[in-house]
């Protein structure tokens, strides 16, 4: 078998009317920016989110586009949106053959953006539209990743908490120095996403992938507000799934952490059998049943912490399995613009 299976199998992975090379056809000018929005059950908010964006993008002194990702949704999503591109000019639909996933939503929109800079939001209204501009100045600034930090950030308790204990747990492990890494309104160079795209992993977390293709980042902060309407699509067990994405897709230190903890458990380990042995000899085998329910504790735990260690194993190997099948992250069903 091949194992070099050609490029055009995989056509939703380029971008199409790259800027750097549109001198070869005279086709319509690309826009400057891509407003990249993933969208799943979001009837609720789309003439909520339109009725905002676009007014910020009529200000803007830049052309633009916004591409709408429909990521399988079951309810009216796809059949406002159609509706929607007839009223707006520059609106552009993708649309996916099923569920996929948030990320995989955000790198079909990518596949399809034409911009200069990309900036990626979510549909619900919690990213303010109106925090477009500030991102749009860093870019003119000469930064090619635009982070962002969430302003007195509205989401429940719950949520803030884990989020800040995981945020400081990813930075410490995977070595990427992000403040916040939840927010989705971020501006993204051309570069910096084609280098994701060209590297399209299975379950990635597009903010934390991206800092490894910027030159000159910047972490800005931005108001975020409380979902607008419909529920979070992110469920406790999804929330888990991302942040575990997070720390074994970007770093190795909990196979190191595995291999370190193992060792000292395999050395406390002989230290004990050595202990009892001694005491075996030393008082006679009545000694030694004194000690069993001590003994199974420890060996409880013991076997807890092999299947933990399975489980984490598991993680990884899943992940290879993954990227070794070389599946595509999403399947594009079609495109339609309005321009
Ligand atoms: N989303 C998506 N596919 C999914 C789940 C979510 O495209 O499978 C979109 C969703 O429509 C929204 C954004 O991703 O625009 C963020 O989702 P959500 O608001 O549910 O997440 P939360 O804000 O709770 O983290
Ligand atoms: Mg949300």
């Amino acid at each position: 078998m091949n194992n070099n299976a050609p490029s055009s199998m995989k056509p939703e992975m380029t971008m199409p009317d790259n800027p750097d090379n549109n001198h070869q056809h005279a086709k319509a000018e690309p826009p400057r920016l891509s407003i990249v929005i993933p969208m799943y059950n979001e009837e609720v908010n789309i003439s909520r989110l339109f009725e905002r964006l676009f007014p910020v993008l009529q200000e803007l002194e830049e052309s633009w586009e916004v591409i709408c990702i429909n990521d399988g949704s079951s309810d009216h999503t796809l059949e406002l949106l159609l509706e929607e591109t007839q009223r707006h000019k520059g609106l552009v639909i993708v649309n996916l053959a099923r569920n996929f996933g948030q990320h995989a939503a955000v790198m079909a929109g990518f596949a399809q953006a034409r911009g200069q800079w990309i900036i990626t939001m979510d549909a619900d209204l919690q990213n303010p539209p109106e925090e477009i501009p500030k991102i749009v100045e860093q870019f003119r600034k000469g930064h090619d990743l635009v982070g962002s930090i969430r302003q007195a950030r509205q989401d429940s308790f719950f949520r803030k908490v884990a989020s800040r204990l995981t945020n400081r747990l990813i930075t410490k492990i995977s070595g990427i120095s992000l403040k916040d890494f939840g927010c989705m309104l971020r501006g993204y160079s051309r570069d910096v996403v084609r280098g994701i795209l060209q590297n399209p992993e299975y379950r990635t977390f597009i903010p934390a992938l991206a800092t490894f293709f910027a030159k000159n980042p910047i972490e800005i902060e931005v108001k975020h507000e409380e979902r607008a309407a419909g529920q979070s699509k992110y469920s406790l067990l999804k929330l888990f799934s991302l942040q575990l994405d997070l720390m074994t897709g970007f770093s190795m230190w909990p196979l190191r952490i595995l291999f370190i903890v193992g060792s000292a458990i395999a050395l406390l380990g002989l230290l004990s059998a050595l202990t009892i042995l001694v005491l075996r000899l030393w008082y006679g085998p009545e000694w030694a049943v004194q000690g069993v329910f001590t003994l199974f504790a420890g060996l409880f735990f013991l076997v807890g912490c092999q299947f933990f260690a399975l489980g984490l194993l598991g993680e990884y190997i899943g992940r290879i399995f993954q990227a070794v099948r070389n599946r595509p992250p999403f399947i594009l069903d079609w495109v339609k613009r309005n321009t």
